[in-house]
């Protein structure tokens, strides 16, 4: 059995303002109905201007898509009726999107993924439904007028594992875009889905559409689901029936919602209170000009200025701010490895832990540079960069306050080691005869009786030193 799947994406463009009025596009746990006007209440007479920053979000990710942009776009109106779209229409693009044909390339399980893109278009969010217990419903038109981009792949992908590895990174490209926050329980991005399932490769099958998935895992069990629904079916020599089904997360089903819609249904036809969109060259390259690095650009560089093995480029490199922390760290103190080290263990178990990256990237180089240089051991720089999670003190603040340098101080590391070897002549002998292993025992003598503080290689250096000079006295 082959199954295909295509992906229909919206994210949610973060602009200061809604796509065709001057309401605030933040919307999220607002006083409803608090950020509308006539123009998003869908009053009549009142008429909409394009938001210039959100044709441009949506051209920068058409180009990281690598898609092209055509020189004439237009908006037309998809009608339906819904109590949370007052216009009756929404403003969407039908047949002249502003991106098309472009792909993205993934990984999944370490192999090269490629998934071609059919088109990136801009449309206008509608509002939102609150249904109470008592069984009423209540319309909040606060999201209504939002840009959100829809972003169409081709029915390129084979396997839900697969359909969620490219909405990982599809999500992380928007993200370092800085179009879209990429939060999928927030809904400002969702993701619809088209499965069907053939035993001829020739062949498709008859597809289903499945909605109402909020996170990655919700798209790979959905999936599943539906991909198991199918194969089922057809083994049972029955038909699929062709719907839209809802996934239901707590239960693990996909529940039918309403029969699909062809597009002919919506009887689009062009905006008339808005004229197309002219993207010229000029207009193209300051977009370009203006993009920032995409994940592929910033793993490059990483693996190239940093020589660091792809392991650690691709957890540093995973969310764009973790990468920005790790580079000002580095700025401080150019020691890539052992940077990579600390920030994608201590530091990133302690960012789950805490929430925020609470040491500031010049304070963790200070303690680390105090780690290289020997002045404190592995131990005191663990201990003093929780305490500076938890505290909000510098690491090296908690290192002076709780005493935590090492204890470097020659002259009293040579007065242990002489009163270790006097009290333990047998020993010295037996390494003086060859059992040169004792070294490790002396050296946790010595250790023991620091509390740990000493630098063990300097420990280890001065017995070392003792030792020969005690055997070239005898
Ligand atoms: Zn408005």
């Amino acid at each position: 059995m082959h199954t295909v799947i295509g992906l229909e994406v919206h994210a949610q463009l973060n602009t200061h303002t809604k796509l065709f009025c001057g309401c605030s596009a933040d919307h999220f746990q607002k006083p409803p109905n608090s950020q509308t006007c006539p123009v998003c209440l869908g009053m009549p007479g009142a008429l909409p201007v394009l938001n210039r920053q959100a044709v441009e979000y949506t051209l920068r990710v058409g180009l990281a898509l690598h898609c092209t942009l055509p020189p004439r776009s237009k908006f037309d109106r998809k009608n339906y009726f819904y109590p949370d779209l007052p216009k009756g229409y929404q403003i969407s693009q039908f047949d002249e999107p502003l991106c098309l044909g472009g792909y993205l390339d993934f990984e999944l399980d370490g192999q090269a993924q490629c998934v071609r893109v059919q088109r990136v278009h801009l449309e206008e969010d509608a509002g939102k439904l609150i249904h109470a217990p008592n069984g009423t419903s209540q319309v909040d038109l606060n999201r209504t007028g939002v840009p959100l981009i829809e972003i169409v792949t081709e029915a390129d992908l084979t396997s839900p594992e697969q359909a969620s590895a490219f909405m990982r990174s599809l999500r992380q490209l928007l993200r370092y875009l800085k179009v879209c926050d990429g939060d999928m329980e927030k809904g400002s991005l969702r993701c619809d889905a088209n499965l069907s399932v053939s035993p001829d490769l020739q062949r498709w099958g008859t597809k289903t559409e499945v909605k109402n998935m909020n996170s990655f895992r919700a798209v790979e069990e959905a999936l599943k689901f539906e991909q198991k629904r199918h194969v089922a079916l057809l083994q049972a020599g029955q038909a699929v029936v062709q719907q839209t089904l809802g996934w239901d997360g707590d239960k693990g089903v996909a529940v039918p919602q309403r029969s699909k819609e062809a597009s002919d249904d919506y009887r689009y036809f062009p905006e008339p209170d808005l004229v197309p969109v002219r993207v010229d060259q000029a207009w193209r390259d300051a977009v370009a000009a203006a993009m920032p690095e995409t994940p592929a650009q910033c793993r490059k560089r990483f693996a190239e200025r940093y020589k660091l093995p792809s392991y650690d480029v691709g957890v540093l490199t995973e969310e764009r701010e973790l990468a920005d922390y790790f580079e000002a760290t580095i700025e401080h103190f150019n020691e890539p490895k052992l940077v990579s080290n600390w920030v994608m263990g201590e530091i990133l178990r302690l960012l789950k832990v805490h929430g925020q990256l609470k040491v500031a990237p010049k304070d963790l180089a200070d303690v680390l540079q105090a780690l290289a240089q020997g002045k404190i051991h592995r131990k005191a720089c663990k201990e003093a960069i929780e305490a500076a999670f938890e505290t909000g003190k510098t690491p090296l603040a908690i290192v002076e306050e709780r005493g935590l340098d090492q204890l470097s101080d020659a002259g009293e590391l040579e007065h242990l080691a002489d009163a270790l070897l006097s009290a333990n002549v047998d020993q010295v002998e037996r390494y003086r005869s060859g059992k040169v292993g004792l070294i490790g025992w002396f050296v946790g003598q010595v250790m023991a009786q620091t509390g740990g503080k000493a630098d063990p290689k300097a420990v280890k250096a001065v017995l070392e030193q003792k030792l020969s000079n005690w055997l070239s006295n005898v």
